[in-house]
């Protein structure tokens, strides 16, 4: 009798196995689902998103790094009116801080074009206007921070400055310092802990206030006992020698403080990567890296967009809030003898930017569930937006079934989740600007620790689903 009962609910146990197996949702580890061959691929791709991250700081590096490589794969500016054909590479560029690549399809534009969008501006500190000053025979530059960042994050870590700068009579200086190991780099100081009583009782986001994140240039005075503000003059000097500017050029100037050095392998296994501007380089890299890879000529109009301005709302001619990109599109349209609205209502977007992944340090602030973990393939997020979904521009069940089915069926290992606790914030991203052109667009991305830091962290396998889910997606 017993030995029956045992054999039931065996049977019964197999039985419900079974139907888990058929009705639960499998989540996997990348380094559980990818063969060693995957995993080594991923690593070495890694090293090339590396190479790119290390040389594109600002959204004008990236501009210049994608554009040359580009180039080197047959990419030639676009021009309006110009005759197209299937194969052809063309590239727009906007004001050297945002691109648009396209690959022309078999059918031209008429079924639709399919875009890749990401954004290649990160959180910094941007010089003001006016931004040199001395004080007690220290020479420093005032900033303005670009972007979300938790300000105490800034001081003590070395810069580098990356822009241009527009002289008086018109010619520019392009600026990058602080890179090369022989270079110098700069510095937002803070308090000695010893002396920080009063400042740790400030509340967090004053720790440090806006108008004490200047950066420290100098303090060696100019060799004359009779001139005042001495080493700002000695700093100003050095300036003119090199670039030819004096301190009126900076008015019409964009310079940027971002974290100097390279990228570097995080963790003993070197699994991740550690480094200035993954949010939304890796997006930006992985989309345009898939485009240049494309190999077969693919059925519709491939385009990457790269935009700038993300960071702070997409405002302004380089955002994607400009109508540059719509431009493109009818000026594209119409080098096949269609409307630009009609190819828009036809197209379909991948809209790439990172997503928060899960810190098993601070749990409370993800819903487990919904939240996207480190190694768990590329992000796919259905909607952005926060309290109410506020902001969202929410992709539809059927896309979302159309990119779950195209991720499937070519292996990508990909994964849902939205970014954070339903009360406790949110964000958006550059999908609803697509998405308002009548365009299908979805949310996707690359899940990253420490976001908006100077030193962010994402999984290399992540990064190359990422890159595969745009392969597939664009070179079909
Ligand atoms: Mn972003
Ligand atoms: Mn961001």
């Amino acid at each position: 009798m017993a030995t029956k009962k045992t054999e039931v609910s065996k049977t019964e146990t197999s039985k419900a196995q079974q139907l888990r197996d058929k009705l639960f949702s499998k989540k996997k580890h990348a380094g559980l689902r990818m063969t060693d061959k995957q995993i080594k691929e991923a690593f070495d791709y890694s090293a090339k998103y590396m190479e790119f991250l290390g040389n594109a700081k600002i959204e004008r590096d990236a501009a210049e790094y994608t554009i040359a490589a580009a180039e080197k794969k047959g990419y030639v500016p676009f021009e309006k009116g110009m005759k197209l054909k299937a194969g052809d590479k063309v590239y727009l560029c906007n004001r050297g801080k945002a691109v648009i690549f396209a690959l022309i399809g078999k059918k031209g534009v008429k079924d639709g074009v399919r875009i890749s969008a990401a954004h290649i501006d990160s959180p910094r500190l941007d010089l003001k206007q006016n931004p040199v000053f001395e004080n007690e025979e220290m020479a420093y530059f005032k900033t303005h921070y670009y972007g979300g960042i938790k300000k105490y994050q800034w001081p003590t870590v070395s810069l580098a400055l990356h822009g241009v700068i527009i002289k008086a009579d018109g010619t520019s200086v392009r600026v990058t310092i602080g890179e090369d190991e022989n270079d110098p780099v700069f510095c937002v100081t803070d308090l000695l802990p010893h002396l920080a009583q009063d400042q740790m009782k400030r509340s967090p986001a004053e720790i440090v206030r806006g108008e004490e994140l200047n950066i420290l240039i100098g303090s060696m005075p100019f060799k004359d006992d009779e001139a005042s503000e001495r080493v700002k003059l000695a700093v100003l000097s050095l300036l003119y020698d090199k670039y030819g500017i004096t301190e009126d050029d900076f008015i019409s100037a964009e310079l940027d403080a971002v974290p100097a050095g390279k990228p570097r392998d995080i963790g003993f296994d070197r699994s991740m990567i550690g480094g200035y501007g993954h949010d939304d380089k890796v997006c930006a890299y992985t989309a345009f890296s898939a485009l240049m890879d494309i190999k077969k000529t693919p059925e519709r109009t491939a385009v990457v967009i790269l935009t700038d301005k993300e960071e702070t709302g997409s405002d302004g001619n380089t955002g994607l809030k400009s109508a540059y990109f719509r431009y493109f599109i009818d000026d594209l349209a119409e080098c096949f003898g269609e409307q630009g609205r009609t190819v828009m209502s036809r197209s379909e977007c991948l809209s790439a930017d990172v997503n928060a992944g899960f810190d098993p340090t601070f749990p409370d602030v993800l819903e487990k569930r919904n939240a996207a973990f480190l190694n768990y393939g590329v992000c796919v997020t259905k909607f952005t937006g926060a309290r109410g979904k506020s902001g969202t521009s929410d992709a539809s069940a059927e896309f979302v079934g159309t990119v779950r089915r195209l991720l499937d069926k070519n292996e990508v290992v990909w994964q849902t989740g939205e970014l954070g606790k339903v009360d406790l914030g949110g964000g958006g991203t550059v999908a609803a600007y697509i998405a308002n052109l009548d365009v299908d667009t979805i949310d996707v991305g690359v899940p990253v620790l420490c976001m908006h830091a100077p030193f962010e962290i994402v999984a290399k396998t992540d990064v190359y689903m990422t890159y595969k889910a745009f392969l597939v997606f664009m070179g079909q």
